[in-house]
């Protein structure tokens, strides 16, 4: 006696369920209740709805994304065009190839920018105006098929988990990997050992961003051998890929000033470029801090994203739609409480923020160790307003662990 569908024997399963003339065991009826599963929402109405493709001309996708990140103008222009193409060639797809003439490529984006800039921002605002699914995957987590890790595929898996296991809308859908820097080639020498974290995965990444049929296993992993795969085509999936390529700064200076050499480059001009090197950076110095040349002619679009000054951060805290200002407001106006708050408090968190290198994520932590003790205390009292002070703040500022966080 044996399960029909696998054909493990008696002995090798817990049950096994007979019907005419066949067996099924309990991991093949269990599998069989997965595909069903995944069939029968994949083609529920409801979820093909939620996305539904809008297309938005690259003007009114920049004024969606100026609601939400401050500041970047160039990224903003950049993405917005980029996506805006993509969707264009996306219709054009449904034109027959013959009445074509020309085939618009692929336009995958790397953006470079220092952490806590706004680079998960900008792609997870864009993929909301657009309506598709949109999954973020961290590169570091990858390694080479076949070594403890992930393999790159998973980012299909996780694409296919945001949309319910829709796979047309999977397929037209945005990725974003984080911290792609951190799979560059570890040394020059290719040779002089395996890189299973670095090139290797780079050269897995290669088929997907340029569009293939992958094989997908629904759950991820290498865990589920016997589950059944899902095809899925890359080709009109929006890869956007963002690192903060520490250190490429200088590789940028040494390109522009081996450039200069010999030309008369006033002062002036050169504090400016010093000022924002990142804003020149391009794909040959993507290749010099060790991204390979296969893997950056498929991501034809670099941009950059501004470092934070004072002046952004001041912006982020107040002016975005859901800024965080704003949120604790609410949090406070749900109480009954109105929450008044000096502007030299706003002050205070900004230069703390830069000042303990946070960033635009430390904003956060530093609003809270201030608003914990009266988000704990004043709820259930009778008070109606509360007035923050710079006292106040500094008080609970420098009782709080975050003090500890300081930077060297
Ligand atoms: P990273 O560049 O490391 O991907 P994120 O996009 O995750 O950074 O930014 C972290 C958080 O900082 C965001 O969730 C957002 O609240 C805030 N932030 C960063 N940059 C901006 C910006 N330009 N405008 C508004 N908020 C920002």
């Amino acid at each position: 006696m044996h399960c029909s569908f696998c054909g493990r024997t008696r002995d090798e399963v817990k049950i096994l369920i007979a019907g005419q003339d066949v067996h099924i065991c309990e991991n093949c009826v269990e599998h069989a209740r997965e595909i069903i599963e995944q069939e029968v929402t994949s083609k529920d109405p409801k979820v093909a709805q939620t996305f539904k493709l809008t297309v938005r001309k690259p003007v009114e996708i920049k004024k969606f994304l100026d609601e939400y990140v401050i500041g970047q103008t160039d990224a903003k222009k950049v993405l917005a065009v980029a996506v805006y193409n993509h969707y264009k060639r996306l219709q054009q797809k449904t034109i027959s190839k013959a009445e074509q003439d020309v085939e618009i490529e692929k336009s995958n984006v790397i953006m470079v920018g220092e952490t806590g800039t706004g680079k998960t921002l900008l792609a997870k605002t864009i993929a909301r105006i657009l309506n598709v699914p949109f999954a973020i995957v961290d590169a570091t987590v990858f390694t080479e098929a076949g070594y403890v890790g992930e393999d790159v595929e998973s980012i299909l898996s996780r694409l296919l988990q945001v949309c319910n296991y829709d796979v047309a809308a999977a397929e037209k859908g945005i990725v974003y990997i984080d911290e792609i820097d951190k799979i560059a080639r570890k040394s020059d020498n290719p040779s002089l050992t395996r890189d299973v974290g670095g090139e290797g995965v780079q050269q897995g990444l290669l088929k997907l961003l340029e569009g293939t049929d992958v094989l997908v296993s629904p759950q991820g992993g290498r865990k589920h051998p016997e589950q059944k795969l899902i095809k899925l085509n890359t080709q009109n999936i929006l890869f956007i890929c963002g690192g903060a390529f520490n250190g490429v700064a200088k590789v940028i200076a040494r390109r522009l000033q081996t450039n200069t050499i010999g030309f008369n480059v006033d002062k002036e001009n050169q504090e400016a470029i010093k000022k924002n090197l990142l804003s020149y950076v391009n794909a040959s110095d993507l290749k010099t801090f060790g991204l390979i040349p296969e893997l950056l002619g498929r991501l034809p679009i670099v941009t950059h994203l501004d470092p934070l000054d004072v002046e952004t951060l001041h912006s982020i805290l107040t002016e975005p739609k859901n800024a965080l200002i704003k949120q604790y407001k609410k949090l406070f106006e749900l109480e009954g409480i109105d929450l008044i708050i000096q502007p030299e408090v706003l002050d205070f968190m900004v230069e703390k923020a830069l000042e303990y290198k946070l960033g635009a994520r430390g904003l956060r932590s530093i609003c809270e160790s201030i608003f914990t003790d009266a988000m704990f205390e004043l709820p259930g009292t009778n008070q109606k307003t509360f007035e923050l002070d710079l006292d106040y703040t500094k008080r609970k500022f420098e009782t709080s662990k975050i003090n500890l966080l300081k930077v060297a």
